[in-house]
């Protein structure tokens, strides 16, 4: 499609590159010129609060799509990203993408309660973030209990006092706070304590074998009463089965999200979903 590498025209190729670095190059050029260009988007994944079925609130989850390589997953470009130097510029992205978004909703009356957007620990490093952040919500006329930031236990790993200065003064502007994939990184529970999360979600890898006496089932079970006794709101993340759905409600887990409710959706269809479900 003659597109040009964000460097001026020339990939950083050199003969002694092995293959691997040769196709890492290539992606982080692209993924360059894709934010550069706002060719990334995002989809947004449904929340149900398990003990009546209405819409808690919606993911919003980052895709990208290049007209070579295809469909990158975020797994691969948000890790890439975080290693060039990028992830600044895609954590400011989708927070304004997805406050552009929710004041469209608004204006549309569309009765989605709140968007939750994932930041990436080093977002955090930033004492900016907090100012941008309210910044977005003025701009967009938000309440800022219209936004939830979803952070993962690697921000608990830095123990610079910096990045909880950070964390409490963006709860302090009234957003939402969650814990994402708790239970797989490295947990501290006494920062878990410190920390003013309003939500603690919990990791897909504990829906997997979720059988009555499994040992996967007593994690969950216990995870959920850990976010119960701190009053956060319990998500329950990769939810697919409706034996799943009806563990979490005897467990009075609070909202679960999942394949069995839906994917992740462009906005239009998200929007079709929702005034087709309610
Ligand atoms: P996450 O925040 O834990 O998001 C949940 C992931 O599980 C999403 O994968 C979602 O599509 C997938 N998922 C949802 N329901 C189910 C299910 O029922 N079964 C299974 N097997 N999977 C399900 P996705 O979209 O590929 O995102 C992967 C990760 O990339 C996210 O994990 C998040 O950590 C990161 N990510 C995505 N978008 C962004 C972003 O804008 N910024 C940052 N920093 N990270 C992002
Ligand atoms: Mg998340
Ligand atoms: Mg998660
Ligand atoms: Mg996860």
């Amino acid at each position: 499609s003659g597109r040009m590498p964000a460097n001026g025209g020339h990939l950083f190729f050199s003969p002694d590159m092995n293959q691997v670095d040769q196709e890492r190059q290539l992606l982080a050029t692209a993924l360059k010129s894709a934010i550069a260009r706002k060719q990334l988007r995002l989809h947004y994944q449904p929340q149900i609060w398990l003990k009546d079925g209405r819409l808690y609130g919606v993911e919003a989850l980052a895709r990208w799509r290049d007209p070579i390589l295809g469909d990158v997953s975020p797994a691969k470009f948000i890790t890439l990203a975080e290693e060039i130097g990028e992830i600044e510029a895609i954590g400011r992205w989708s927070l304004r993408e997805a406050c552009r978004q929710m004041a469209e909703w608004r204006a549309d009356a569309v009765p989605i309660p709140v968007v939750s957007v994932n930041l990436s620990p080093i977002n955090f490093y930033n004492s900016n973030l907090p100012e941008f952040i309210a910044g977005l919500l003025k701009e967009y006329r938000l309440p800022a209990a219209c936004l939830t930031v979803e952070i993962t236990e690697g921000v608990m790993m830095n123990q610079r006092p910096e990045t909880e200065k950070v964390i409490c003064a963006v709860r302090d502007l009234g957003v939402g706070l969650s814990m994402d994939d708790f239970g797989t990184g490295y947990s501290s529970l006494s920062r878990l304590a410190h920390l003013p999360m309003t939500e603690l979600k919990i990791d897909q890898s504990f829906m997997q074998d979720f059988q009555e006496g499994s040992k996967t089932k007593a994690i969950a079970t216990t995870v959920v009463r850990i976010g119960q006794s701190l009053r956060q709101t319990v998500v329950a993340e990769g939810v697919e089965t409706e034996m799943q759905k009806q563990q979490l409600q005897a467990l009075q887990c609070n909202i679960a999200q999942g394949f069995l409710y839906s994917r992740a959706l462009k906005a239009a269809d998200l929007v079709a979903w929702v005034n087709g479900q309610w």
